[in-house]
């Protein structure tokens, strides 16, 4: 079991942010990918509805965002959620 699974989901910052400036929505790679419900159509364009279903860890869909409109939070900001014994 991985350390974040003894934390409530909705108090781990992790999740993607979508550059609404960068992001070409017809394209809509991310929202057919993730298989988590994260995004969704809104108004006509891919948006983030549900971060946190995002999976802690995963940034999968970041990687194939070929407008690179995609970012998550820091490996380093994400350790800070870390229980200290
Ligand atoms: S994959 Fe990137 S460019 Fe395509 S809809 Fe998602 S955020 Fe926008
Ligand atoms: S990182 Fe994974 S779980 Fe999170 S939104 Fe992207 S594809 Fe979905």
């Amino acid at each position: 079991m991985a350390w974040f699974d003894e934390i409530p989901r909705e108090e781990i910052d992790w999740g993607p942010t979508i550059d609404e400036a960068a992001c070409r929505d017809g394209c809509r790679v991310c929202l057919d990918f993730c298989r988590q419900g994260v995004y969704d159509l809104v108004d006509g364009r891919v948006r983030v509805v549900r971060r946190t279903a995002c999976m802690v860890g995963c940034s999968h869909c970041a990687g194939l965002c070929e407008a690179g409109a995609i970012t998550f939070p820091s490996l380093e900001e994400l350790r800070k959620a870390r229980p200290r014994p």
